[in-house]
């Protein structure tokens, strides 16, 4: 992966996700190369044979930050902040250091568990969070659609350090894919080591998203039956498999107490 510096146009971006005005991404590109990632619709450069990071991130960021009273910024919407190349280059710590400083908080999705370098950091910031992402019970399934990242396990062991350091914790399982994230079993998996559960089902805008395109191919090799009732379910408006899915977690959720959260 060759790991390339480019010039700073702005990293503060708006957020979507409710609760977040502004979200960072401190690098541009992710080496986990997920089969299914949303980030790379939005790519304009070869996703699989680069990593982009800014020049001047710190500089650049901490003059767009001081328009802006304090506040949590979400990390890792489009890129994973603890992705191997963090540990080199460490654009995810100095931006954590620069938000700290000027009194902003941070909330980071990471598959990566070089996230525990950062523990004794993240306690000192007031209200940080850090959430991890499950899609696959099964290794064997799991390695399919996300060789590059680490297994659940791991993800877990990270996890449960950040929540015994005192650090808010939470889970998405997503993409769930239909009739292959076994979402129950997911959510035992995480329930001791995450504050909140989240769940969210997989989606495309057409069938010429790249990275339908990818998990299409995947499908078709290793679960050729069930591409055509996949496809149904996945560009469906209303699917009454995510009905069926929605009773079944609200079950467990009443049994068990995880704070799960359903995205559909
Ligand atoms: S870890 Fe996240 S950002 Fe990176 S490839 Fe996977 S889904 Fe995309």
């Amino acid at each position: 992966m060759e790991i390339k510096r480019v010039a700073n146009k702005g990293v503060l971006r708006k957020c979507n996700l409710e609760g977040f005005n502004f979200q960072i991404d401190p690098y541009f590109g992710c080496e986990h190369l997920c089969e299914y990632c949303y980030g790379l619709n939005r790519a304009r450069f070869d996703w699989e044979k680069q990593v982009l990071i800014y020049e001047d991130l710190v500089k650049e960021l901490s003059r767009e930050l001081d328009v802006f009273p304090p506040q949590t910024i979400y990390i890792g919407m489009n890129c994973d902040p603890y992705q191997p190349a963090e540990k080199k280059f460490e654009q995810t710590r100095e931006t954590l250091l620069l938000l700290s400083g000027k009194g902003f908080s941070a909330s980071l999705l990471t598959k990566g568990v070089l996230a525990t370098r950062d523990i004794e950091l993240l306690k000192k910031i007031p209200d940080a969070s850090i959430g991890t992402s499950l899609a696959f019970l099964e290794e064997g399934t799991r390695r399919l659609f996300e060789k590059n990242s680490p297994p659940n396990i791991e993800r877990m062991e990270m996890l449960g350090e950040m929540k015994n350091a005192g650090i808010e914790t939470y889970t998405l399982i997503c993409p769930v894919m239909p009739f292959i994230t076994e979402v129950p079993g997911l959510i035992e998996l995480a329930a001791p080591y995450s504050d909140t559960i989240w769940v969210y089902p997989l989606k495309f805008e057409s069938t010429k998203d790249p990275n339908w395109q990818k998990v299409s191919k995947i499908l078709e090799k290793n679960f050729p039956d069930l591409v055509e009732k996949f496809t149904t379910i996945v560009f469906s408006e209303n699917h009454y498999y995510w009905d069926d899915l929605r009773e079944e977690l609200e079950k467990i959720n009443k049994e068990i107490k995880a704070n799960i959260r359903m995205e559909f």
